[in-house]
């Protein structure tokens, strides 16, 4: 029988219950469990694919090629829960579901209703990550406790544990307890209407997680306890974090929640084991080397645009014992000042991904220095595409040359639209889209790094490097270091002559996990820990 973990959230938004989720996930996985892991978003977009990185941040895309939220990012990090389809439903979705069903005649002349025919189809979608071998199916719901669109999604889950049993539920709820600055104290009444307002709609938790800036004394518990129905050993205190993310599981099971998980739960366990995290936390804490990445990026603003690629790029410092300074460099800032100015002092470039043309031209400026200073440079989807766009114009010499995306008129295209994309106007879910296998050519860095000649990638574009131009390209010393299965599509270029510039046509980031890093991500930061090591003046000299 799978047991069921609701997480909630209440107070403010922005609460770290992605974060949270994932680590009671890690820390239950640790102990023996077999976890799956699940978000429900509240909004009505069908999937955030077509939502802007300023309202969202990062699209997060699984194996399977579903858009997903960031949070189930931090899912990947933390544990090993298969993600599919089913491990993000938003309003959109269990809507779409619901009318299409309707259309077909399944409910046989009834009036169709949020209760109970949303709601049943919020509890089945729950249903579908559970089943055999699965022990604890985790879901975190979106949102806050207070909102109008979150409602349909915790009704479902009160009526989940009247249909699975209240013992086999249970109910997690993050909030906020507040500093207050003039009072000098730390203030539970935000929590108590929180909680006022889930107990309103029939939930009450089991657990309460108080994010605070300060120690929550046992006065503060007892208080929180008392007037939010909770026994006093399930207040748990979950402070600010301001060194690393990474750090979230230690302190919870500090505070002993996963103990108090088993016990509530009655789940037979093994004793945790946490002894690679504490290493990777001590390597965070003790560098050898400092190194400086810049992104340079259309969001670099926004710090949830790029994230699973921060999140990258700090593993691979762990590996190398390098602690990373990463600045988020505006590609327009580029185009505006100049690479010299904004990226001099950098040990390595990465460009991300992203659409449309806004900035694409400093993005090919901070190529084009990278490559001529023999700076470490990784390009990333967009980052690869204007890699070769760089390369066209200034190596080979074809003036003009862009991508199709940016200029439909170009001379040379040397990024363009397949065939099949070409008729394609609906913009949600219809790219290329998810893992695909590529084969890499063994005389190539990548091969070095991965090890392996046939690798699996996740991929999110429409655009291609124009197959029309490989030999030219090759004869000017750009490498295909690797390509789809059947060699029809280019999916990384590297430069042999240069320590390290490769980039690729998919999202490495997306497979980097803290325990684990990416070995293109390990390969570009080794490269520019080199660099520096190369350029440091000898002490004694
Ligand atoms: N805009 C480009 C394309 O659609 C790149 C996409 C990306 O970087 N994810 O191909």
């Amino acid at each position: 029988m799978t047991k069921h973990i609701f997480v909630t959230g209440g107070v403010v938004s922005s609460l770290g219950k992605g974060l949270t989720s994932a680590s009671i996930g890690m820390l239950l996985e640790r102990r023996g469990l077999t976890v799956r892991m699940q978000k429900l978003d509240p909004y009505i977009n069908v999937d955030p694919g077509t939502m802007s990185p300023y309202q969202h941040g990062e699209v997060y895309v699984l194996d399977d090629g579903s858009e997903t939220d960031l949070d189930l990012g931090h899912y990947e990090r933390f544990t090993n829960s298969q993600l599919t389809r089913n491990s993000n439903f938003t309003t959109g979705q269990i809507y779409q579901n619901v009318i299409e069903k309707e259309r077909r005649g399944e409910f046989l002349g009834k009036t169709v209703q949020v209760i109970p025919h949303i709601t049943n189809e919020i509890k089945q979608s729950i249903g579908k990550v559970a089943g055999d071998g699965v022990d604890v199916v985790i879901t975190e719901i979106g949102g806050t406790v207070g909102d109008i669109e979150s409602q349909p999604f915790l009704e479902a889950i009160r009526q989940f544990a009247l249909d699975a049993g209240k013992e086999n539920c249970l109910y997690i709820h993050l909030t906020l307890v507040p500093y207050l600055k003039a009072a000098a104290e730390l203030k539970t009444k935000p929590t108590q209407h929180s909680v006022g307002q889930l107990r309103q709609i029939g939930i009450q938790p089991d657990i309460l997680i108080c994010r605070t800036e300060r120690e929550l004394n046992a006065s503060d518990r007892e208080k929180i306890a008392l007037f939010c129905n909770v026994p006093f050993p399930n207040v748990i205190e979950e402070r600010d974090k301001d060194f690393s993310i990474y750090e979230v599981p230690l302190s919870l099971v500090e505070h002993g929640l996963d103990n108090l998980i088993v016990k509530e739960l009655g789940l037979a366990t093994s004793t945790l084991d946490l002894d690679d995290w504490r290493d990777l936390l001590h390597r965070l804490r003790n560098p050898e080397t400092e190194i400086s990445i810049a992104v340079v990026g259309k969001y670099a603003e926004h710090k949830d645009a790029y994230k699973s690629i921060y999140e990258a790029i700090d593993h691979a410092g762990m590996e190398h014992h390098a602690q990373i300074r990463i600045g988020r460099i505006q590609s327009e800032a580029v185009e505006r000042e100049g690479p010299e100015r904004l990226l001099a002092g950098y040990d390595g470039i990465l460009v991300p991904g992203g659409f449309g043309e806004r900035g694409t031209e400093g993005k090919v400026d901070a190529i084009r220095f990278a490559r001529e200073r023999n700076i470490p440079f990784l390009g990333i989807c967009l980052g690869m595409q204007c890699a070769v766009i760089e390369f066209a114009r200034n190596v080979v010499g074809l003036n003009g040359a862009n991508s199709t995306e940016f200029d439909k008129d170009t001379p040379h295209p040397v990024i363009c639209l397949l065939d099949e994309q070409k008729n394609i106007t609906d913009k949600g879910g219809t790219m290329r889209l998810g893992a695909q296998t590529s084969e890499l050519n063994t005389d190539s860095k990548s091969f070095e790094w991965y090890g392996n000649r046939m690798i699996s990638e996740r991929h999110r574009h429409r655009y291609e490097f124009n197959n029309v131009y490989r030999q030219q390209f090759q004869a000017h010393n750009l490498t295909i270091a690797g390509t789809s299965e059947n060699d029809s599509l280019v999916e990384i270029v590297e430069l042999t002559d240069h320590p390290w510039f490769v980039a690729v046509q998919f999202h490495p980031e997306f497979k980097s996990k803290p325990t684990e890093s990416h070995p293109l991500f390990s390969g570009f930061i080794q490269a520019a820990v080199r660099r520096i090591k190369s350029s440091a003046v000898p002490q004694n000299s």
